[in-house]
């Protein structure tokens, strides 16, 4: 079988960091601008940045509907901060015409963690990566508000504040995975690309 092609978002935002510990992981990683670049993917990473830019951008790229239409089949997507915004089915707080996937049923407030709002770390028990706590770093980072019955909590800031979820084989992190070494955070999405 052929590797896996794993796509990253590139039209604003932390996309690079999220290339190389793709790549470090072994993974054949592309950043993707284009519908066509899009069609050649088998996963997506939607990278932190501005939530609200890259809504704007994905509709000027001609992206949104193409990432919708994949998303809808069961495509794979790991959102990160600002990707998680993309991917929740609400998000509070936003611009009026700021736009979200709707592939992973959360309602999520942007810049929204109380006084931490500008960033903090934590180190968090991640379900599904038993080994030792994951140091996040969280920066702007959205609070998850509301969870539907169909998504998993797979981390939790403050005794019960859900920071990593997974709905079908859809993955979204508050954090950003890939401002740190440890790398399992992406190795649990690639999991879910080799399924
Ligand atoms: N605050 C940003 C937004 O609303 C997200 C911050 C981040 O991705 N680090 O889009």
């Amino acid at each position: 079988m052929q590797a896996p092609v794993v796509g990253v978002l590139a039209l604003q935002g932390a996309f690079a960091l999220h290339v190389r510990a793709l790549e470090r992981l072994g993974s054949v990683a592309v950043e993707v601008r284009t519908p066509p670049e899009l069609a050649g993917v088998d996963g997506l990473v939607l990278p932190g940045g501005e939530s609200t830019t890259m809504s704007k951008l994905l509709d000027a790229n001609g992206l949104f509907e193409p990432v919708a239409e994949r998303l809808a089949e069961g495509m794979p997507a790991l959102g990160t901060c600002a990707g998680m915004i993309l991917l929740a089915r609400e998000v509070l707080d936003g611009r009026a015409d700021q736009r979200s996937f709707g592939a992973v049923d959360i309602t999520v407030r942007r810049n929204a963690f109380g006084r931490q709002v500008d960033s903090f770390e934590a180190d968090l028990e991640v379900a599904g990566l038993p080994e030792a706590p994951v140091h996040a770093v969280f920066i702007r980072a959205p609070v998850v508000e509301d969870v539907g019955p169909g998504v998993e909590v797979l981390a939790q800031v403050d005794g019960g504040r859900p920071v990593a979820c997974r709905q079908g084989r859809v993955l979204v992190t508050s954090f950003h995975p890939e401002l740190s070494p440890d790398l399992r955070v992406h190795e649990l999405f690639l999991r879910e690309l080799a399924a």
